[in-house]
């Protein structure tokens, strides 16, 4: 059971907006299909997880603060008497490892996940002790989930799982039965409650209001839609979606991209492309906000 679900990403959630809005810059472009590849690849991994059969509690994507360092787990499964912690990469193509140096076989040098993957466990670890009060094995895995990775000069005794490994290790972990107790679940929802949303890893990207395309964006195949009298509808993909849903994830996706800004009536309207009236978007912020002051100078917040 997933405790605390995979949600996208904030960071990746505004990249998207941004590549759907204007032009990156080549190396922001790579970057966020980085992080895009990087996701997919926990995806999938959640998706092999779901077949475990033994009760256990699911904590995706963990941000933790230990000591002034600050760790990210991309999984962490809580079995009655242990926890297995995840760092999941969807690397692509061939590596090789040489003494701790891990590069590309074209030389370009990449960091050491194996080091990556000891740091959280030993900052996890501590952090049970310290702050939890809990002593339980932890048990370390760095995992490639895509089958074109290959990796030369890995040795067995490497906490490693390759793609061709997964099923196998997920029946594994099925041969042992596991009962959650009420401790696990404690356990389980402070470590959710420790959760950090501001993430300091984020890149600054540069962009202003007046350079973004202005529109509502299509949630399935992120086309844009066009406005009909009550509903949304895409023409790619033929997704038809109720005006006031669509323009709620517009607003969520303003105030992600302009947190300073103020939501108000007009600029909800100019952000939707000018395609709904006022009057529309008007009845959706009054009814899902309160609003401050009245007239032209009115606003809404939560
Ligand atoms: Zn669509």
């Amino acid at each position: 059971m997933f405790l605390k679900p995979r949600d996208v990403p904030q960071e990746l959630q505004k990249l998207r907006s941004l590549d759907m809005r204007m032009r990156l810059l080549p190396e922001d472009k790579r970057y966020y299909l980085n992080l895009e590849k990087g996701f997919d690849g926990e995806v999938a991994f959640d998706a092999k997880l779901v077949e475990l059969k033994p009760e256990c509690l699911i904590l995706a994507d963990l941000l933790l603060e230990q000591n002034f360092s600050l760790f990210q787990i991309d999984t962490l499964v809580l079995f009655k008497k242990n926890i297995h912690l995840f760092e999941i990469k969807n690397f692509e193509g061939d590596f090789d490892i040489k003494a701790d140096h891990w590069s590309l076989l074209s030389g370009e040098e990449i960091k050491n996940p194996l080091l990556q993957l000891k740091r959280s466990e030993s900052l996890f670890r501590q952090l049970l002790h310290r702050h939890l009060k809990i002593s339980i094995p932890i048990h370390p895995h760095l995992v490639f989930v895509n089958p074109h990775f290959t990796l030369y000069n890995a040795t067995p005794d490497m906490p490693i799982l390759f793609a061709s490994q997964i099923d196998r290790f997920i029946k594994k972990l099925n041969g042992n039965s596991s009962k959650i107790t009420q401790n696990n679940i404690q356990i389980g929802n402070q470590l959710a409650s420790r959760h950090r949303t501001d993430s300091p890893f984020s890149r600054l990207l540069d962009y202003n209001y007046a350079q973004l395309k202005k529109g509502i964006v299509c949630a399935w195949c992120a086309s844009w839609m066009i406005a009909g009298e009550r509903k949304m509808l895409c023409n790619k993909c033929g997704n038809i979606e109720d005006n006031e849903t669509a323009i709620m994830r517009h607003v969520e996706e303003f105030k992600a991209l302009f947190p300073e800004q103020k939501i108000t009536t007009n600029t909800i309207r100019d952000w939707c492309g000018d395609i709904v009236s006022s009057k529309k978007v008007q009845r959706v912020l009054a009814k899902n906000f309160n609003r401050v002051n009245h007239g032209k100078v009115s606003y809404y917040i939560d």
